[in-house]
């Protein structure tokens, strides 16, 4: 299959192109489309058929459920079963925005596109093209990240074209995302509204809107606390789909968090710690790995770059710059793959903000190695 791709201006959009793009999702094609998260691949929410095609591009596991995307609260109606009053004052406050709440579905939304869950996922995204994509096709549209199941969420066009060449039908390039990290996840369906993916709407903007306390999903937590206990060696996990959470014993609610995701290629290994020390450990070990002839790759911050002797040492913002920090994470974790870099070492960036989702997403990436100075 041929792959187009098509450049779109977020703020003036070809109507010719959209249409398009409208068209084949219409008729339960595949389209990636920014968002102002990450890019999703794009297909009609309600049919079964067209769902299943996003599974098999992606290579996901099927019982790995969507996230359904509309462009107007009337569309949540339509899908829920019922809708609880916390939707309706968190939608007013963050919708569109990076926000997946999810409730109770109906029998309008297929098993497929729920992984078999009685519940679905919502999100009214936050960027021009996904809305006018959406309100254009008539459709509401299951969109997970467009990239293969395992590698880093795309936040550039080019990111997707690399996973999705010759497996979908377009790509739509409103140029690099504004977030970078996926959506916080809440979910509606409990007594107590529940966190089950943290991202840039944090626990403190949900209970603010909310008036009450928000959970975080244990599960979450079990995978932060996996790796906080002070270590001289790495410690790891052991290797496989499943990580951190799973050997706590605790599952995440949220399917997708269970597996291992946003994997590089190479070794990744976070490093903790005073700013000084995480130089100093991080400058000792690729030492160490340079000396048996491996290429090493460094995650720095604008103000600890020139501090590293490494292969590769790239900046991932200054360290102040929550919003640099996570927006270039994945694109980083792209750049050390095709570096062909054999292991990377990052320091870490538990920010006061965004730091939980930031820390939760590069954990995973190093499938929980971290060590502690
Ligand atoms: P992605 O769109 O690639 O960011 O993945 C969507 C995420 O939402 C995955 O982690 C899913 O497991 C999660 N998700 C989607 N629907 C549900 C649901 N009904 N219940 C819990 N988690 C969900
Ligand atoms: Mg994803």
């Amino acid at each position: 299959m041929q792959t187009k791709i098509i450049k779109l201006d977020p703020n003036n959009i070809d109507n010719t192109a959209l249409c398009e793009a409208a068209a084949i999702i219409r008729e339960g094609g595949l389209v990636a489309f920014p968002t102002e998260t990450v890019y999703g691949l794009g297909a009609d929410a309600l049919h079964s058929e067209a769902s299943k095609k996003i599974y098999a591009a992606k290579g996901r596991p099927s019982d790995n459920p969507l996230i359904v995307h509309i462009s107007s609260y009337k569309d949540l109606l339509s899908i829920a079963k019922e809708v609880p009053p916390e939707a309706k004052k968190l939608a007013d406050a963050f919708w569109p925005g990076p926000l997946t709440m999810i409730v109770w579905k109906n029998d309008n939304v297929p098993p497929e596109t729920t992984g078999g869950m009685d519940t679905v996922a919502v999100r009214m995204p936050n960027h021009p093209i996904a809305l006018r994509l959406i309100a254009e096709s008539g459709c509401l549209i299951a969109a997970p990240s467009a990239n293969t199941s395992g590698k880093p969420s795309p936040t550039e066009a080019s990111h997707v074209a690399l996973d999705m060449n010759g497996r979908i039908p377009m790509i739509l390039d409103g140029g690099p995302v504004g977030i970078g990290i996926e959506s916080t996840i809440i979910d509606l369906t409990e007594a107590k509204p529940m966190i089950l993916r943290p991202g840039y709407i944090t626990k403190d903007m949900l209970e603010a809107v909310l008036e009450k306390e928000v959970e975080i999903d244990p599960g979450i937590l079990a995978s932060e606390a996996a790796c906080t206990h002070p270590l001289e060696a790495a410690c790891t996990h052991p290797p496989g789909d499943i990580t951190g959470p799973e050997a706590s014993g605790l599952k995440p609610k949220a399917p997708g968090m269970r597996y291992k995701h946003y994997a590089p290629k190479a070794d990744l290994v976070l490093v903790d710690g005073e700013a000084g020390d995480v130089v100093a450990k991080i400058n000792e070990l690729v030492q160490k790995k340079q000396e048996t002839g491996q290429k090493i790759g460094v995650i720095a911050t604008d103000e600890t770059k020139s501090l590293y002797q490494s292969d590769y040492v790239v900046s991932i913002g200054a360290r102040q710059d929550e919003d640099a920090i996570a927006r270039h994470l994945y694109k980083i974790l792209r750049e050390f793959d095709d570096l062909n870099v054999d292991a990377i070492y990052s320091e870490s960036f538990s920010t006061p903000r965004m730091g939980q989702a930031i820390m939760n997403r590069l954990l995973k990436a190093a499938g929980h190695q971290v060590i502690h100075v």
